[in-house]
């Protein structure tokens, strides 16, 4: 069969789900029995989002083969639960780099290179590119950004293109949008909805389905109203009201029935009918009245909870798996270096440190670790909360608070996280990172071996420090045990504190593998640590 394709567009306002409504999009169409794959497309100049601020950006996301995507790409491998390609994410800064690199190499000689048809070219190639690369037979295509935004023209051009090229019965166009609540006169607005289908309709492209997002119901009129003005048909407008549960969106758009609709638009006929047994089990989980745990998030950029989205789902997957409902306080390390904010560290029955970079904010966390290791409350460490984790002990054993990575400090006395010895040649900083999968073999009988239940695993990674092997013997002796190692042992992938009631740190980024109905492992001895320590009963 010819691959088909979606395109999401935005319409409106950025931040209304459109991500989201993609990954639940998918899922809709695995349920009927299609390899599906998800594709962002990020006009942004940059090559990828690695070289970001969090507070741009939300955090990056990093797939098995290394790429360091947008966050929607979580969104997709959770919803869709598979593992997406490096070809699955890409941007004009990378697009525009090839096209260029072309040029200098001399592939165009005598050409003049154009936005059309150079860029919209490789746009196009890129595209077509993820069936394959994945094996899908529906791509979904989601563009970033909003209709009307400069930078994402030539993206809506390529789609333009594309539609055509691959013939428009293979291709549907869904156009997620925004309707706006007006207090004095308590309505709905679709005014907004209807220009930025002009706008859309000025480049070329009809959508076919419209998602109007809202966080009021949509009346039947309002319906009849955006199908009659946008000019699609009466079932194809779909009212998604913001739901307060997010593995809901799924089972709300099964209801609104978009599912059969898109089969229908494509050609297709559904090979299975969707079993919603375990999302709706989910639901209806988070929904229900549950003993309270309480986790301390200490982190950088903990204002944007987006910034640590796989590291919050990951929690809640394990809290959900345990009949547990956890808070998260969110707390800014810098904070707790002033003295504030220590009563959320001290209510919590867990404290988590989450990846990061650079030296603000880390003293504050080095003393949340030293208070969790102290008062043995359960701490998870994930990459820099591992590496703190191991200079906290550093600094107990040599009584010296100077000790530190040498990521913060070059000249400390001890640098027992240091730069790893590939990592001593790399001068550019975007995409250099030592990325992706790799093997750790575990210790049995560990925190981490039995959380685990496996000798060997794989898991995702993002870092240029390790723990310097010439302290394994100072730091083993006090306690540290490395639970999880590289398979020839030259770099410690898990350090945990022997006799604590769960103290572990990770190198790696386990909250990029959890999934809604598959908690990651170690989340879940983490989770199972807190119910503990909370006095809640768990299995
Ligand atoms: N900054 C640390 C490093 O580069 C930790 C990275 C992370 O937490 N992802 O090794």
């Amino acid at each position: 069969m010819a691959t088909k394709y979606i395109f999401f567009t935005g319409g409106v306002v950025s931040s209304v789900g459109k991500g989201v409504t993609a990954a639940a999009i998918g899922r809709l169409l695995k349920e009927r029995g299609f390899k599906v794959a998800a594709q962002k497309l990020d006009p942004y100049i940059n090559v990828d989002p690695g070289t970001m601020s969090p507070y741009q950006h939300g955090e990056v996301y990093v797939l098995d083969d290394g790429a360091e995507t947008d966050l929607d790409l979580g969104h997709y491998e959770r919803f869709i639960d598979t593992s997406l390609s490096r070809v699955c994410n890409f941007t004009t800064g990378q697009v525009y780099a090839e096209v260029i690199s072309k040029e200098r190499h001399g592939d165009y000689l005598g050409g003049t290179i154009q936005v059309i048809p150079h860029i919209t070219n490789e746009i196009k190639r890129r595209i077509t590119q993820v069936a394959k690369a994945t094996g899908a037979e529906i791509v979904l295509v989601e563009i970033g950004g909003t209709v009307g935004d400069i930078e994402s023209l030539p993206f809506l051009e390529s789609l333009r293109q594309l539609r055509k090229d691959v013939g428009r019965e293979n291709c549907v166009f869904i156009h997620v949008t925004w309707l706006p609540y007006i207090g004095a006169t308590e309505e709905l607005k679709t005014k907004p909805t209807q220009h930025s289908v002009s706008e859309l309709r000025s480049i070329g492209i009809s959508p076919d389905v419209i998602v109007a997002r809202s966080d009021y119901a949509v009346e039947e009129e309002l319906i009849d109203k955006i199908a009659l003005f946008c000019d699609v048909d009466r079932r194809a407008v779909i009212p998604m009201v913001t739901t307060d549960v997010l593995y809901e969106v799924p089972l709300l758009l099964e209801k609104l029935k978009i599912g059969n609709y898109l089969l229908e638009k494509l050609g297709l006929e559904a090979r299975q009918t969707p079993d919603w047994t375990e999302w709706e089990k989910l639901v209806s989980d988070v929904r229900r009245k549950k003993p309270v745990v309480r986790v301390a998030l200490v982190g950088k950029y903990v204002e944007l909870h987006d910034a640590y989205m796989s590291v919050r789902e990951a929690i809640v997957h394990a809290a959900l798996h345990l009949g547990v409902e956890v808070e998260i306080g969110w707390v800014h390390s810098s904070d707790l270096e002033k003295g504030k904010e220590w009563t959320m560290v001290r209510e919590a029955h867990g404290v988590l440190v989450p990846g990061g970079f650079g030296s603000r904010g880390t003293e504050g966390k080095i003393q949340a670790i030293r208070y969790a290791r102290e008062t043995r409350i359960p701490y998870l460490g994930l990459c820099l909360g591992m590496q703190l984790m191991v200079v906290e002990l550093a600094r107990a054993i040599y009584r010296d608070d100077s000790i530190n990575s040498t990521e913060f400090d070059g000249a400390t006395p001890h640098a027992v996280i240091d730069l790893m010895p590939d990592q001593k040649v790399v001068a550019d900083m975007g995409g250099t990172m030592r990325l992706g999968l790799y093997p750790c073999d575990l210790l049995a009988g560990s925190a981490a071996g039995k959380a685990y239940g496996c000798d060997r695993i794989e898991e995702r990674h993002r870092h240029r420090f390790e723990l310097n092997n010439a302290y394994r013997e100072v730091l083993a002796q006090a306690g540290m045990l490395f639970s999880g190692v590289s398979p020839d042992n030259r770099l410690v992938e898990i350090s945990e504190i022997a006799g604590h009631p769960f103290m572990v740190g990770t190198q790696f980024h386990p909250e990029f593998l959890s999934r809604p109905n598959r908690p990651h492992p170690l989340f879940l001895g983490f989770m199972k640590a807190v119910c503990e320590q909370a006095g809640v009963c768990v299995s």
